[in-house]
């Protein structure tokens, strides 16, 4: 596999723990979880690890201001601007719709880190992007564009190398099952599983798209990280394994199966979950053990992407709130 250039700042590598009570809860499955929520940066989380990648580009090409776009709770943008901090770089963050009226949560961390928020409105996410870019670049901010999720072929490649360090733990789970968004985690995974020579199956569980979609998107990145990492293997769609059934009412919209995941695995194994991305997935996975989809025996590995300072935005808290 090719060296990419790499800055080192996340805690790794990351533990794998058993869930020995959600596992008897759920019944003849045995549940591990990769603790990639606690990545050392800033309350931890999956774009940590691409990052390491992206900085170190944005680096070598001399740039001042880090920029990138995401939801008002972005865990990326969140990291990205710890990031900045961490390593002097200025952080602009286009941020979806109009400001709130309170900030909390992940929005509350970025305004910490000193990034700058520039509010797309009912502008297009790319468009107001660009907008942003080209506006630093004419201010001389020599600005850096980090992708949308951090996921282009050098932010998934982060999640190849992962891969072995998973097998590195002498970790050889059945299943390995994630959320999955902008695709660049699962990308990754899937690429390193097959540089790894790994036997087992990836299962991402879709936050926000319909199957056929995030599998072509997902297919794509695979193909164009196995490149950068100079590896010839080719992906296509349909070997992509994505669940889209818990889709709910959409994305960052909290219903009964995420609040249910997010209770099991804090009353069961004292485990913190967020209501966008990990809820989602834990409550995929449990549905499918208890469907009897896993079959009885196999080892699944719940790759934990972080996501926990969501909990205290206030309309997730009251929604989780027990009393
Ligand atoms: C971004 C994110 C994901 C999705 O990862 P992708 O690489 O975008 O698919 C999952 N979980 C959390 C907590 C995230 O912040």
């Amino acid at each position: 596999m090719r060296n990419l250039p790499r800055l080192r700042f996340a805690h790794l590598p990351t533990p794998v723990e058993e869930l020995p009570r959600l596992s008897e809860a759920l019944g003849g499955v045995q549940i591990l979880v990769k603790r990639d929520d606690q990545t050392g940066l800033a309350l931890g989380g999956n774009k940590t690890r691409k990052l390491e990648f992206l900085l170190a580009e944005a680096q070598m090409e001399g740039a001042r201001t880090l920029i990138t776009a995401g939801a008002v709770q972005s865990n990326h943008c969140r990291q990205t601007a710890a990031a900045a901090a961490h390593f002097g770089f200025d952080c602009i963050l286009v941020l979806a719709g109009e400001k709130p009226g309170s900030m909390s949560g992940n929005l509350f961390l970025d305004s910490l880190f000193g990034a700058q928020l520039e509010w797309a409105g009912n502008t297009n996410r790319e468009v107001a992007l660009a907008e942003v870019f080209a506006a630093a670049q004419r201010q001389g901010r020599r600005p850096f564009l980090i992708p949308y999720g951090g996921s282009s072929p050098l932010g998934a490649s982060a999640y190849a190398l992962a891969f072995g360090e998973l097998l590195e733990q002498e970790v050889h789970p059945d299943w390995i099952v994630f959320a999955s968004s902008s695709g660049g985690t699962q990308a990754g995974l899937v690429a390193g599983g097959k540089i790894y020579g790994y036997r087992g199956q990836v299962l991402g569980i879709s936050v926000d798209e319909p199957a056929t979609i995030l599998q072509a998107r997902v297919a794509d990145l695979a193909q164009s990280t196995a490149n950068l990492l100079g590896e010839t293997i080719t992906f296509k769609a349909d070997d992509i394994l994505v669940n889209a059934d818990y889709l709910g009412a959409g994305y960052g919209v909290i219903g009964e199966p995420e609040r249910e995941a997010i209770t099991l695995f804090a009353r069961l194994e004292g485990l913190l979950l967020d209501p966008v991305y990990t809820g989602r997935a834990a409550a995929g996975l449990i549905d499918l053990a208890r469907q009897g989809f896993f079959p009885a025996g196999q080892q699944i590995l719940f790759w934990h992407t972080g996501g926990a300072p969501a909990l205290f935005v206030d309309s997730y808290r009251d929604y989780l709130g027990a009393w």
